[in-house]
């Protein structure tokens, strides 16, 4: 399936053409990599266009105070607007909290409609075309398939991972409601998915058996040198479905509910007494139209990771993403308008999926991201030094390298890398697939298509990855092809030479005096030929907008922080569940809360009871699920 995915993700890209699609996804490369968002449109209804902004703003004015161009409220003659529905609620955005959130309103007998800016076909997500779904490690606190596989999780555990790395900049209530309603709301898109025709009860839920974990997966101390950074999400991977994508037919299949595609949302509509009762839209023949929700609007746009300006403003470290790999016409809509109805946005800086083995030369060659430079082989800095356990998470190594000089690194490895057993105890910095010796999965070799030789092969083969007989000669290739990846060309060669073989000294000894790696990671660069790669920090959605409640209401920039009725937000244009950084922490997912955080929206949008009391969560025992 995987390889079919590819395949069709592979045509994709390539119908677009490689130049424009790169072009798009490394819209946030660096200034020395010289490239900007493509001109050329993606298959999508026209997104909105964020003028080139220039902070209006004087000294000295708080950011939050602060109007730059992009954030320009604009004005629209309601009167003039003849076109008008009413719906009990409106759903802004149909893709992964807006379809769930919908599915939800449905079954209830809500009358609810959806609008979604693109087209029914696909979305450019970094250089390869995707539907409107992405990702596929859901992330719930658990479910059925992880309690039949035996798994256990500690509740109590999952909750404080989650507030202590988001350095407590969120909402316990939030979290604690997300994480009790999690196994019902998984259980309940299970059923959508089986009764879709997907194949549900062989799913495999991501575990860690190789550290031993099960049963208490969310256990992560047992070597030396594993700390704490180990993504964990009770995952689970429906490639041939793409579950909005069956939500939505589903959706049409038992309720005759069609998505409003090609409309924009543009402004929320108030009533005099402050309570948000509609929202103006553009269809794509750019006729305006008021859509009224009498039970409320629920803002599900997502993050803003095509919208340069709001990245500028409120991501301290923007001009470090090398690439950044979500949607490029998610462009922080519903940030905007939650922000022009009174909302209060979350303060700077805001929350990032941090990624890491980014490069727009290898999405140029057709992959996302460079799977060998994330296993935790040698990693050194523009200048030849080591500077990090190399074995973390995607977001410790994305957020490290972004510190280093160009904000960039070179992954250093060797002929081993062919070594399946190797492979597997040098792991990967994110989620176990990438080493799936312990974890098939349903595509060749069991593989992450990144991950396998034959990408490494094919990137070597582009002149991505740079190959040489000695480490000498690696060197001077470094020097000469630094330049052209905008690393630089001041690696210091005897210095790099020096780390090598220092690095080699403690994988002889068996213990990493310098960073602590773990052990079982430690292997010697010393198998000809010898391999560097060039990769920088990205990210993949951004996680912050307007605060809301455990009930997923707006609440108000005013310091009351009252809710602003008739108004809800949902997935990542809500804030208050992660801070900082992404949760990869725990086994929370993003496609977790995002479908969780649309279940509870439409309840209480509707007014109905939800059972998230904690003594009778299902598979709940005090802090175990099991
Ligand atoms: C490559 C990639 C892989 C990922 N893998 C994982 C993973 O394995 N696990 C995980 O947990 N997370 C993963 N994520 C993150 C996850 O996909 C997102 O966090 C999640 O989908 C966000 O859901 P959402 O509903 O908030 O936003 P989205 O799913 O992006 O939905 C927003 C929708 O709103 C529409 N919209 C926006 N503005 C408007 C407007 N003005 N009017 C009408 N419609 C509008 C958009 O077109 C879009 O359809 C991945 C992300 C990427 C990019």
């Amino acid at each position: 399936m995987i390889k079919e995915q590819m395949e069709w993700n592979r045509r994709q890209f390539l119908k677009l053409g490689a130049s424009a699609a790169v072009a798009a996804t490394a819209g946030m490369a660096l200034a020395s990599c010289g490239t900007e968002q493509a001109a050329e449109k993606p298959a999508v209804a026209a997104p909105t266009q964020t003028p080139t902004a220039t902070a209006t703003a004087g000294a000295n004015v708080r950011l939050e105070d602060q109007v730059w161009d992009f954030e320009i409220e604009p004005e629209f003659d309601l009167d003039a607007i003849t076109e008008e529905e009413t719906h009990e609620v409106v759903v802004i955005g149909t893709a992964t909290s807006g379809m769930h959130c919908i599915y939800a309103l449905l079954e209830a007998g809500a009358d609810v409609i959806g609008l979604e800016k693109l087209n029914s076909e696909s979305v450019v997500v970094g250089g390869i075309a995707y539907r409107r779904s992405v990702g596929f490690s859901w992330g719930f606190s658990y479910n059925t398939v992880a309690h039949n596989q035996g798994l256990k999780v500690e509740i109590d555990r999952i909750v404080q991972d989650q507030v202590r790395i988001s350095n407590h900049k969120v909402d316990q209530r939030k979290i604690r409601r997300v994480v009790n309603l999690g196994p019902t709301v998984s259980d309940w898109q299970l059923g959508i998915m089986r009764d879709h025709g997907d194949d549900v009860d062989n799913l495999w839920v991501e575990d860690h058996p190789e550290r031993h974990q099960t049963p208490l997966p969310t256990d992560a101390t047992e070597r030396p040198g594993q700390q704490d950074t180990y993504w964990h999400p009770l995952g689970y991977t429906i490639w041939a479905g793409d579950v909005e994508w069956a939500l939505e037919e589903q959706a049409k299949a038992r309720f005759g509910f069609e998505v409003t595609y090609e409309t924009t949302a543009k402004k929320l509509i108030k009533n005099d007494s402050g309570r948000v009762i509609g929202v103006i839209a553009e269809k794509a023949d750019g006729t305006l139209i008021k859509y009224y929700g009498t039970k409320g609007v629920i803002l599900a746009t997502g993050g803003y990771e095509g919208n340069k300006e709001m990245q500028k403003k409120y991501l301290t470290d923007a001009d470090r993403y090398i690439v950044a790999v979500g949607k490029a016409t998610n462009t922080g809509d519903g940030l905007l308008m939650g922000q022009w109805a009174g909302a209060k946005v979350e303060d700077w800086p805001h929350t990032v999926m941090t990624w890491d083995g980014m490069s727009p030369e290898c999405i140029r060659a057709g992959y996302d991201y460079i799977g060998v430079a994330r296993q935790a082989w040698l990693y050194v800095n523009a200048y030849g030094q080591r500077f990090m356990n190399e074995d973390v998470t995607f977001g410790g190594q994305g957020r490290s390298i972004s510190i280093q000089p160009y904000a960039m690194m070179w992954t250093i490895f060797d002929e081993k890398y062919k070594d399946p057993k190797i492979e597997t105890n040098l792991k990967g910095t994110v989620c176990r697939r990438m080493t799936t010796v312990y974890h098939t999965m349903p595509g060749p070799g069991g593989i992450m298509p990144f991950c396998t030789n034959e990408a490494t092969q094919d990137l070597i083969d582009a002149g991505v990855i740079l190959k040489a007989d000695t480490l000498e000669e690696l060197a001077d290739l470094m020097i000469e092809r630094g330049p052209e990846f905008g690393i630089g060309d001041e690696l210091d060669k005897p210095g790099f030479l020096a780390t090598v073989a220092r690095y080699n000294d403690l994988c002889d000894e068996g213990y990493d005096w310098d960073f602590g790696k773990d052990p079982i990671s430690l292997y010697k660069i010393d198998e000809p030929p010898y391999y560097a790669v060039r990769s920088g920090c990205g990210f993949l959605v951004t996680q912050s907008g307007v605060y809301t409640d455990e009930h997923m209401r707006v609440l108000s920039k005013d310091v009351s922080r009252k809710p602003i009725e008739g108004l809800y937000a949902i997935g990542n244009v809500a804030s208050g569940f992660n801070a900082f950084e992404f949760s990869m922490d725990t086994n929370l997912g993003s496609l977790g809360h995002a479908a969780t955080t649309g279940y509870i929206a439409a309840h209480e949008v509707l007014g109905l009871p939800l059972e998230d009391d904690p003594k009778k969560t299902p598979f709940r025992n005090k802090n175990i699920f099991e």
